[in-house]
Parts: structure tokens; C-alpha cells; sequence
């Protein structure tokens, strides 16, 4: 099984202000068929975090490593980290003007394993994905997430996933701006990944509701840049409870 190490990392993002270091020293293990729930306050890093393994460009990595198998993620273009079997779900999906769904979820198909599905195939399971997640037949014609929804967004992204099949999934905030409904079909489709992949994911939430439907095996929480602690999942439970307030020291 495949292993994602995060190791002392440090990262920083550039502001019109100058570079304003975020990451502080995260140390993270992931190994295929676990799911981590990384949770914490609202400015915490959670989402530096996840662009940093996705490779942004405004977020700098001052030291520490990102290993996937031992080989070093950093040293990779972000295409490269697609194809070593890494996934980014971002808090805010991007618009694709002028490329339809259907074209841009063959070109990735094709991208991550390097040759083109065979295409019968591959229309069935384009088809039946998206009937799993309930999206109307219309959405593989529309430009990438173009005019959808926030709930719509957050569906194409686990359409994605499903499709792409990566070894790890990183998903930052996919429950944020989901209704219950909609909460409950994105999740499934997680959880068909973790059953018929074995997929392994981190999934970054503020709250604790998506918890209830893709049941983490660890729980980690950011505090200021790093893991202040970490727990199984009860740790979830715990904060439901009580919120993040022990973790924040009054302001200086
Ligand atoms: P979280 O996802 O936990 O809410 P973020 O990683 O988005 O936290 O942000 C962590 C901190 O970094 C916040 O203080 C935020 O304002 C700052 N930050 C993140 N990205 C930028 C950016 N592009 N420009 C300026 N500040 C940023
Ligand atoms: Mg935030
Ligand atoms: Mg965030």
C-alpha cells in the first residue's frame, strides 16, 4: 500500500505584504485505505496546507518534505503529482470557461494514467458516476464548473475523483456549502472510493457534520500552523462537544 509522509513542513504564502510563514512544522502520515480528518479553527493553515501538496504557486515551501512512496512530491509538476496518484479537492473549485466537463474529465483520464480510456468503457462510467452522484446527464456538456452551484462544484469534484481514481485524495472543505441531501450523496461517493480503491484520504473540515458519513480513523487538529493534537475518532466527538476554544490562547 502506498504512503504519503508529510514531514516538518514549513510553508509560507506571499501577501502584498510580503511572505507570512503559515505552516509551522506539520508532521503527518497517511497510509492508502485510512481517512484523516484534519480539523481546526478558521485560519489555521488547513487550506495552506492542502496547496502546498498541490503544488500553488503562492505558497512557498521553506523546508520539511512531502514524500508519496518515498519519492519527493515537491520535486514533481503539478501534472506529475496527479499522475503519482495524488488528488486535490480545493476549497474553492476553479471555472473552466470553454472546456466542457466531459472533455476535461477524459484529457485528466488520460493525463493521470498516460494513454486514453477505451472510450465505451469510459462513457459508461462517466454515465453511471454521475448518476451515482445525482447529477442531471446536462452537466458533462457544461463547461467546468461554469454557473454551478456551490453544492454542484463540490458534486463535479467527487465526479472527479471517482473517475481519476488517485491512491490519495486531499478534500478542503467538500462539506462547505452542502446541504444534508447533498452532504449525504457526496460522501457516498467518497466512501465507494475507499471501498473500491482503497483510497486514502485527508479530509480537511471545520466542522464535525460530514464526520457522521465518512468516518475518519484519525483525527488531527491545527492550531496556528501545526497538529496541536491528535487523537482517534473521538477526538471529533470531543471537539463537537466543546469547539476549539482550549486551543485558543487569547490574543497577545
Ligand atoms: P484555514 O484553511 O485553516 O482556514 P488558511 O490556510 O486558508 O487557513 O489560512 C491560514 C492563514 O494564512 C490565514 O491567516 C490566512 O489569512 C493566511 N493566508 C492564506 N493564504 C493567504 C494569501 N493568499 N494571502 C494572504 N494571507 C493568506
Ligand atoms: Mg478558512
Ligand atoms: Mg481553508
Amino acid at each position: 500500500t502506498s504512503v504519503l509522509e508529510i514531514k516538518d513542513l514549513h510553508v509560507s504564502v506571499e501577501t502584498d505584504q510580503g511572505s507570512k510563514q503559515i505552516l509551522k512544522g506539520v508532521n503527518l502520515t497517511l497510509r492508502q485505505g485510512e481517512t484523516h480528518a484534519i480539523m481546526g479553527p478558521n485560519g489555521s493553515g488547513k487550506s495552506t496546507l492542502a496547496y502546498a501538496i498541490a503544488g500553488h504557486p503562492r505558497y512557498t515551501v521553506d523546508s520539511g518534505s512531502i514524500l508519496l512512496d518515498g519519492e519527493e512530491v515537491l520535486e514533481m509538476e503539478v501534472d506529475e503529482r496527479a499522475q503519482a496518484g495524488l488528488f486535490l479537492a480545493m476549497q474553492y473549485p476553479v471555472e473552466i470557461p470553454g472546456v466542457t466537463n466531459a472533455n476535461f474529465l477524459r484529457t485528466a483520464k488520460t493525463a493521470v494514467d498516460g494513454e486514453a480510456p477505451p472510450i465505451r468503457t469510459w462513457m459508461k462510467d462517466v454515465k453511471g458516476a454521475m448518476e451515482n452522484l445525482r447529477m442531471d446527464s446536462s452537466f458533462a456538456e457544461r463547461n467546468v464548473n461554469e454557473g454551478f452551484s456551490g453544492g454542484e462544484k463540490k458534486r463535479n469534484e467527487i465526479l472527479q475523483l471517482e473517475l481519476l481514481q488517485p491512491s490519495f485524495a486531499v478534500l478542503d472543505e467538500t462539506d462547505s456549502g452542502l446541504d444534508v441531501d447533498a452532504l449525504k450523496i457526496v460522501a457516498e461517493g467518497v466512501n465507494r472510493a475507499k471501498e473500491t480503491t482503497g483510497l486514502g484520504v485527508m479530509l480537511i473540515t471545520h466542522y464535525t457534520r460530514i464526520l457522521r458519513y465518512i468516518k475518519p480513523d484519525y483525527v488531527h487538529v491545527f492550531v496556528n500552523g501545526r497538529v496541536a493534537e491528535e487523537g482517534g475518532p473521538e477526538l471529533a466527538d470531543r471537539l463537537e462537544e466543546e469547539g476549539y476554544d482550549r486551543f485558543l490562547t487569547p490574543a497577545a
